[in-house]
């Protein structure tokens, strides 16, 4: 069990509190387009005004590389927060980040006041977990909070550097919640655990699926890595995704859920057509029967009503990976079947990954389930049952 201090665990009345978020929005012309990641931080930053904490915020946004640039700037940010707060946040404006505007910004503080810092990518060491920013990241404060789950799998200045020079390193709501489910919630499962596997290849996922074998009573396989794993049965794909190189490992996976009792689902039918296309005719067949010059590209029907029947009575589903190309409206009904399935049933429903969350969000299910991971990397990398740094980094209770 995972088991970290959170904003709930500490006072910072008075105190000067470095919260790391994740402001990483996507910005036309210096104007955010969408303000979701803005919004998600909210319940941490207000909880630390309300305790009258000196709320320092900071974050990476896109790519600087280690330099200035102007259009990469926090500044947006901060007068998108002044609105969503509804109440002043002092940028400081800093090529340096901890610079003469910082420095200045957080001495004139008072209890509740916010301030927000430059991009912390200006600096060529923040990716490299460089000492000296991060020291200067820790002058600025009292107590550290992390509540960007989107770059705990990486170790940076601004998550994990800083936190070696402050005696208080906590996680924020969004950490938290990530901590719960994709950390806690799949390792202790309740059971029945069913983990629920697609995307677009074996290779991309091997961790994600030797370590689910582990925990999981089913397994469930769709979209493009299925096909490897038809194949290693031996099926013919046609032109469907395959990765020769795994087949061995499939094998080796087919075997490892034989020897635990998992029950591995692959499809039974599969929608194919010539090519990779919405707008190509389509078809659905059975299992073994895709001739040589047509594509997988999505679950079949009998494959949705065995999916969602193997999922009904789960207490815990994880779920990585749509079922087909989503994308393509043709070859998006697989995955829509999967997220109804998980809509409906009563037990904790936890999405992880970049893609498979754009699904869920996209198709509209978005509400219905118990969490959807923020963070597609550092999701996946939980799910291989990795120690992810920015967590390791917190203090324990
Ligand atoms: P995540 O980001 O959630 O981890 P992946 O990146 O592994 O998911 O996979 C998502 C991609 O997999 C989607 O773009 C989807 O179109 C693709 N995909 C799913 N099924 C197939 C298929 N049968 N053939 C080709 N691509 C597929
Ligand atoms: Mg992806």
């Amino acid at each position: 069990m995972l088991n970290k201090k959170s904003v709930d665990d500490i006072n910072v009345k008075g105190k000067r509190v470095l919260v790391r978020c994740d402001f990483n929005v996507p910005l036309i012309d210096g104007k955010i387009t969408d303000d979701t990641r803005l919004v998600a931080a909210l319940p941490t930053i207000k909880k630390l005004i309300n305790d009258g904490g000196k709320v320092i915020l900071c974050s990476h946004l896109g790519k600087p590389k280690g330099e200035p640039k102007p259009e990469l700037s926090l500044a947006p940010v901060a007068v998108a927060l002044e609105k969503l707060l509804g109440q002043p946040v002092k940028f400081a404006a800093d090529a340096t980040v901890v610079g003469e505007n910082a420095k200045a910004a957080v001495e004139a503080m008072n209890d509740g006041d916010v301030v927000l810092l430059e991009n912390t990518r200006y600096r060529a060491e923040e990716t490299k977990n460089g000492e000296e920013f991060s020291k200067e990241l820790a002058s600025l404060c009292d107590v550290f909070v992390n509540d960007a789950f989107g770059t705990a799998h990486r170790a940076h200045c601004s998550n994990v550097g800083v936190t070696h020079f402050v005696d208080t390193a906590v996680v924020g709501y969004l950490m938290q919640k990530e901590i719960d489910f994709l950390g806690n919630a799949v390792n202790t499962p309740v059971r029945p655990f069913v983990a629920i596997l697609g995307g677009s290849k074996v290779s991309s996922k091997i961790s994600v699926i030797n370590n689910l074998l582990e925990k999981v009573d089913t397994l469930i396989i769709g979209g493009g890595m299925s096909y490897t794993f038809m194949k290693a049965m031996g099926e013919e794909v046609g032109k469907s995704l395959l990765e020769e190189d795994y087949l061995d490992y499939a094998n080796q996976m087919i075997a490892k859920a034989k020897e635990r009792g998992v029950n591995l689902l692959l499809p039974v039918d599969t929608v194919v057509a010539k090519e990779f296309s919405n707008d190509a005719p389509f078809r659905t067949v059975e299992r073994g029967e895709i001739a040589a010059d047509e594509m997988g590209l999505d679950i079949g029907e009998k494959t949705q009503a065995l999916y969602a029947d193997a999922i009904k009575n789960a207490k815990t589903v994880v779920w990585n990976g749509p079922m087909g190309v989503f994308e393509m409206s043709n070859f998006a009904k697989g995955t829509i079947a999967v997220a109804e399935a998980l809509a409906n049933i009563e037990g904790t429903t936890i999405i992880g990954g970049g893609d498979s969350a754009a699904a869920v969000n996209q198709l509209g299910f978005a509400d219905k389930m118990t969490h959807i991971s923020t963070g597609g990397g550092a999701s996946l990398e939980f799910l291989e049952g990795k120690e992810l740094p920015g967590v390791a980094a917190a203090n324990d209770r």
